[in-house]
C-alpha cells in the first residue's frame, strides 16, 4: 500500500468489497409457481443477486407449508448467509427462523410479513393498504362508468386468511367501500362481509369460483350483480368464469366490474378484452432491487434503507420496512404502464 497512489488504493478496496459479496449466498424461498407473479419475483431476484455477485438458491414450495419449512431448513444447512422468504402461512416459520438466526443467518420477509418471530430483520413490500384503496377506488369508478348512479350490488372477496397482506388489502378496500355501504350506495346482497366470511384460503381460484357460484344462486336469482371486489388476478379469472357461466357478458346481462392485482398476463388480456375491469401493478423488478439493497447493506454491516417503521407489527416487534408504490391499471393505461415500463412486450399481451 505504501507505494500505491490513491486510485490504486481505491481499486483494491473496491475489489475487496466485491469479493466480500462474491462469497455471499442467498436462499430465496417462494410460495408457489401456480401464479406468474412469484415466478417473476424469483427470476428477478436471481438475476439481480447474481449481478451483484451473490450465489442464489431459489426454491418454490407449491403452497405446501411443510415443504417450505424443509426447503428453508435445507438452505440453512447449505450455509446461506441470508434468507429471503415470501411465506405461505406467515405464522408457521418461527422455529425454523430461530434455528437459522442462531446460525447467524439474516432474514428478510419478502412481500408478505412473517408473523410471530423476533428473528425477521427487515421487510420489503408494497404499500398493501394502498393496494386495497386502489382496488376499491377503481371498483367505484367502474361502477359509475358502467352502471351510472347507484345503488350497486357488489360482492366482496378477500385473500388467504393466513397471509397478513390479505387483511391490509381488505381493510384498505373497506376504507373506501364501508361509507358507501353505510349510505346505501353499495349493497352486499349476500350479506357476506369481513375477512372471516370473504377470505379465500391459499388464494385458490377454484375456491373463489365456487363461492361466486353459490352467491349467485343464493342471492341473485332476481337481481343483477354489478361489481365484485377481487384482491388477486387469479381469483378474478375464477370469478369471471362463474359470472360468464350464467350468462353475464352476453345478451343484455352486462358483465360486473371485477378488480384484481398483480397484472398477470391472463388478466391483462382479459382487461384488453373488456372482461376484467382493472388490476394493480406491482413491479417485481423494483421489489427485487429493494431486497438486494437491503441484503447488501446488512452484509456490509450497514443500515438498509427503510421508509416505514410503524405499520408492520408482526406480533413480536415492528419490522422496519421498505414500502413500494402500487399502480392501478385499467384499459386506459395498460400500454403506458406495462409496456412503457418494459415489464411486458406488446407481443406478450396480444
Ligand atoms: C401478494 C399479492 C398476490 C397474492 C396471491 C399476496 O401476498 O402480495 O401480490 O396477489 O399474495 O399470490
Amino acid at each position: 500500500m505504501k507505494f500505491m497512489n490513491f486510485a490504486g488504493a481505491l481499486a483494491v478496496s473496491l475489489i475487496a468489497m466485491t469479493a466480500a459479496h462474491a462469497d455471499g449466498m442467498v436462499g430465496i424461498s417462494m410460495p408457489t409457481k401456480s401464479s406468474a407473479r412469484w415466478i417473476d419475483d424469483g427470476n428477478n431476484m436471481v438475476k439481480q443477486f447474481q449481478d451483484a455477485g451473490y450465489e442464489t438458491d431459489l426454491q418454490y414450495a407449491e403452497d405446501d407449508i411443510p415443504n417450505q419449512l424443509s426447503q428453508i431448513e435445507n438452505m440453512v444447512t447449505k450455509g446461506v448467509d441470508v434468507l429471503v422468504i415470501a411465506a405461505i402461512d406467515g405464522t408457521t416459520l418461527s422455529n425454523a427462523l430461530a434455528n437459522a438466526a442462531a446460525s447467524g443467518v439474516r432474514i428478510v420477509a419478502y412481500d408478505r410479513l412473517i408473523r410471530d418471530s423476533g428473528d425477521v430483520d427487515y421487510y420489503a413490500t408494497f404499500d398493501n393498504f394502498k393496494v386495497g384503496v386502489q382496488q376499491a377506488t377503481s371498483l367505484v369508478d367502474g361502477l359509475k362508468e358502467r352502471f351510472g348512479d347507484g345503488p350497486y350490488n357488489v360482492e366482496l372477496f378477500g385473500g388467504s386468511p393466513d397471509d397478513n397482506n390479505a387483511y391490509f388489502f381488505y381493510n384498505g378496500a373497506m376504507s373506501v367501500l364501508q361509507p358507501l355501504i353505510d349510505d346505501g350506495t353499495i349493497v352486499v346482497q349476500s350479506g357476506q362481509m369481513g375477512m372471516d366470511k370473504v377470505g379465500t384460503l391459499r388464494w385458490d381460484p377454484a375456491t373463489a369460483q365456487a363461492r361466486m357460484d353459490n352467491i349467485l344462486s343464493a342471492s341473485y336469482t332476481d337481481k343483477d350483480v354489478h361489481g365484485v371486489l377481487s384482491p388477486y388476478d387469479g381469483l378474478s379469472i375464477g370469478i369471471l368464469s362463474s359470472l360468464k357461466g350464467i350468462g353475464y357478458g352476453s345478451g343484455d346481462m352486462t358483465l360486473p366490474v371485477v378488480t384484481g392485482q398483480d397484472a398477470e398476463i391472463q388478466s391483462v388480456k382479459s382487461i384488453l378484452a373488456d372482461e376484467q375491469y382493472s388490476t394493480i401493478f406491482k413491479d417485481t423488478r423494483e421489489l427485487a432491487r429493494v431486497t438486494v439493497n437491503m441484503v447488501d447493506a446488512m452484509l456490509d454491516g450497514g443500515e438498509p434503507e427503510v421508509n416505514d417503521t410503524e405499520t408492520y407489527d408482526n406480533g413480536v416487534k415492528v419490522i422496519p420496512s421498505y414500502l413500494l408504490e402500487p399502480l392501478p391499471v385499467d384499459k386506459s393505461n395498460v400500454e403506458e404502464v406495462l409496456i412503457g415500463s418494459g415489464y411486458y412486450t406488446a407481443d406478450q399481451i396480444d
